[in-house]
């Protein structure tokens, strides 16, 4: 009997799980063109399972539209089934997109970044994982021989990668045991969150098909772990010539004015935003100071613990093309989608207020007072997702982008997640979304 290929047509959902129906790759063509049905209610499964109270119930038919750009087949070789998927769009029956879709999200604020500025994104992101079937040790951190005893994963992984035409950055044992990260090279727009999606998936696929492993890109496998960010490095360019416009070589650190009023925009709103990007109640252990990750909503240089940093350039001759930034409030359990789209989102309304230019914080945040740090406009980040939630609630400045239908959608899937957890403790909550994600 010749085995019948399956495809599926996936959407990250607002808790950035990977869900979607699929059809036998004979249809390919027809279900290319028509979708597949999907429900509104699908928005309100949470990552634990359950679905949160659905302002739609059992009502309504939406469709799952695929992007042909973005399908991937992988054929690893083994003898295992083939690993095929494409992305869509959830769009209303006559094909119009669904507010609440969170590709679409995404799709209205890079739209309007170009109507009104004329201005587009790159963007890359890199993701820290844990993979499971390597034993964990202490000496681990940048290890070579953590890259050896991780056997045949990494080959695979890299493979897959090529193959899904993902250009690989680096791969590398991270700090902490059974840790290690993946980078990828930059992409334009909505392709560069479908390649974190495709980044995460793989990882998986990859690992399933080394006897049967497991990735994990959860925050935190238990509270006082090295954390699992996120860190998306970005950098703005004109639409209409691919001209970069965030650096200045007169300015103090190199940031121009469009940059600088970008950052502004995000640095403003990033308090609000982690309901966003980094939206698990097991986020929130990892977003504290002298972790390597990021406690505040200040602009760094060069600096690894900033909400916000301007990267280094390796090659000054290159300076205008390759200065870039990176929003390190983030973890995996966000949808690339709402991650990237609500970090443009802000940057968006800082150019439109036409906000003064970000300034580079001097120090770390936690080695001075609140008044100091609020004087600068710095302030601690939300130390909770419940806090987030109030504060994203709150915010009605990126009402345009973040819909009321898809607003509420979050708040009330989010809420009801954490009404999920209230009884678990640190530890037991971090098992739990280690499993999950
Ligand atoms: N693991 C750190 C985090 O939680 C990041 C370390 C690094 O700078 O790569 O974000
Ligand atoms: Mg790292």
């Amino acid at each position: 009997m010749k085995p019948q290929e399956i495809t599926t047509i996936c959407t990250s959902d607002l808790g950035g799980q990977t869900r979607g129906k699929g059809y036998p790759a004979r249809d390919r063509a027809s279900r290319l063109e028509k979708g597949i049905g999907w429900t509104p209610t699908n928005s309100m499964i949470s990552p634990l399972g359950p679905i949160a109270p659905s302002p739609w119930g059992p009502c309504g038919d939406l469709l799952l539209r695929p992007d042909p750009d973005t399908e991937t087949r992988i054929d690893f070789g083994d003898g295992s089934a083939i690993e095929s998927f494409v992305i869509g769009d959830i769009v209303e029956l006559d094909g119009t997109p669904w507010d609440v879709c969170p590709r679409g999200f995404l799709k209205r604020v890079l739209a309007a970044l170009e109507e009104r500025h004329g201005l587009s994104v790159r963007a890359a992101f890199e993701h820290e994982f844990a993979y499971f079937g390597v034993e964990p040790r202490d000496n681990s951190p940048y290890a070579l021989d953590s890259v050896r005893r991780q056997g045949r994963f990494a080959e695979t992984y890299l493979a897959a990668l090529d193959k899904a035409g993902i250009t690989l950055d680096t791969f590398m044992a991270e700090y902490g045991p059974q840790q290690y990260e993946v980078t990828v090279g930059p992409a334009i727009g909505v392709t560069a969150a479908d390649q974190a999606l495709i980044v995460r998936e793989l990882a998986r696929a990859a690992a399933w098909r080394q006897d049967q492993q497991r990735v994990s890109f959860t925050p935190l496998l238990h509270p006082d772990a090295v954390g699992n960010g996120v860190h998306v490095h970005f950098s703005l360019f004109k639409s209409a010539d691919g001209a970069p416009v965030n650096h200045d070589p007169e300015h103090e650190h190199g940031l121009s004015e469009t940059g600088g009023a970008f950052l502004s925009g995000i640095l403003a709103k990033m308090p609000a935003l982690l309901a966003m990007t980094a939206p698990s109640p097991v986020s929130y252990y990892r977003l504290k100071p002298n972790r390597w990750s990021a406690a505040y909503n200040n602009l760094g240089y060069r600096d690894r613990e900033a909400g916000l940093r301007i990267c280094p350039v390796f090659d000054e001759a290159k300076i205008a093309s390759q200065y870039h930034f990176e929003y390190r409030a983030a973890d995996a359990t966000a949808s690339p989608y709402l991650l990237l789209g609500a970090i443009l989102a802000a940057g968006l309304w800082g150019l439109d207020r036409g906000l003064e230019r970000a300034k580079v914080y001097e120090g770390l945040p936690q080695d001075f007072d609140d008044t100091h740090n609020h004087a600068l406009g710095v302030r601690r980040l939300p130390t909770s997702l419940e806090e987030a939630l109030d504060l994203l609630e709150a915010d009605t400045d990126l009402d345009d982008f973040i819909t009321a239908d898809l607003k509420s959608a979050i708040l009330t899937g989010k809420r009801f997640e954490l009404s999920q957890v209230t009884d678990l403790t640190p530890e037991q909550r971090c098992e739990r979304y280690a499993r999950i994600y």
